[in-house]
C-alpha cells in the first residue's frame, strides 16, 4: 500500500481539469481506500452491492460512492439510499427500478446509460441504435427520480489500440448526437465515463470526462 499515494498523484497529474477520477476499489480492503482518501480522493467505484455496503460502514461519510458494475434489479434497493452515480444502466427495466427505489428515499439518482461498443458478446449495455431509440421515446421522461447524466462504456479487451480508439470514438459520437437531440438545455448531461487503467489515455483523447481506474491506483 505505500504506493497508493504515489500512483494516485501520477495519474492525477495526467488528467485535464474538469475530468473526474473514479478510484475503483473493488476487491481492495478498506485500508487501501482510507489511504487514497487521505490523499484527498473522494470518489470511489465499487461493482458489488454487498461489498460496497460493508465497506461504506467503515469509511468516512463524505465519500461519493459510484456503482460501476453490472447492477441486478434486486440489488438496487440496497444502494438507493446513498449512491451518488450509477454508471452501467443497461436496460429500461433497470432504470425504472432505480426510479422506484429512489422515490422511496425521496431522492433523484444520477445515472449513465451503458453503451455496448466492444467486440465481446459478453459485455452488457445498449447498442448505439437501441440507446438512441430509447431516448427518442418518452418513457424515461416519466421517471422523475432518475436523472440521465451521460453515457458509459468499456472498450474491447484487446491490445489493438485502433480498435480501442474506435470503440471510444463510437461512444463519443453517440454522446454528441444524443446531447444535441435531447439534452441541449440540460447542463447535467455531461458525463462520458470511459477509460480504465490500460486505456484511459486513449479515452481522454476520445472525449472521456470520467475515468474509472482501479489497478493503476491500488495495484
Ligand atoms: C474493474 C473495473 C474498472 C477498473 O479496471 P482497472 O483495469 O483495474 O483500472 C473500471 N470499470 C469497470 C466497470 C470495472 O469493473
Amino acid at each position: 500500500m505505500p504506493h497508493i499515494a504515489k500512483r494516485l498523484e501520477e495519474i492525477r497529474a495526467t488528467l485535464p481539469e474538469g475530468t473526474t477520477l473514479v478510484a475503483v476499489s473493488k476487491y481492495h480492503p478498506v485500508e487501501a481506500i482510507a489511504e487514497a482518501y487521505a490523499c484527498g480522493q473522494r470518489v470511489f467505484g465499487e461493482s458489488r452491492a454487498q461489498e460496497l455496503l460493508a465497506k461504506r460502514e467503515q469509511l468516512p461519510a463524505d465519500i461519493e460512492w459510484h456503482f460501476i458494475g453490472h447492477l441486478q434489479r434486486s440489488s438496487v434497493k440496497y444502494i438507493a439510499p446513498f449512491i451518488t452515480l450509477i454508471h452501467a444502466v443497461d436496460t429500461p427495466r433497470l432504470l425504472c427500478e432505480i426510479n422506484k427505489q429512489a422515490a422511496r428515499h425521496q431522492r433523484v439518482i444520477d445515472c449513465l446509460l451503458e453503451l455496448h461498443v466492444a467486440a465481446e458478446e459478453t459485455k452488457h449495455g445498449f447498442s448505439v441504435a437501441d440507446c438512441e431509440a430509447y431516448l427518442d421515446g418518452n418513457e424515461w421522461r416519466e421517471l422523475p427520480n432518475v436523472r440521465i447524466c451521460g453515457l458509459m462504456c468499456m472498450a474491447t479487451n484487446t491490445d489493438d489500440t485502433q480498435r480501442i480508439r474506435s470503440d471510444f470514438h463510437t461512444a463519443c459520437e453517440c454522446f454528441q448526437r444524443v446531447k444535441q437531440r435531447h439534452f441541449s438545455q440540460a447542463p447535467h448531461f455531461r458525463i462520458c465515463s470511459w477509460g480504465m487503467t490500460d486505456d484511459y489515455r486513449i479515452a481522454l483523447e476520445e472525449g472521456s470526462t470520467m475515468m474509472r481506474i482501479g489497478s493503476g491506483i491500488f495495484g
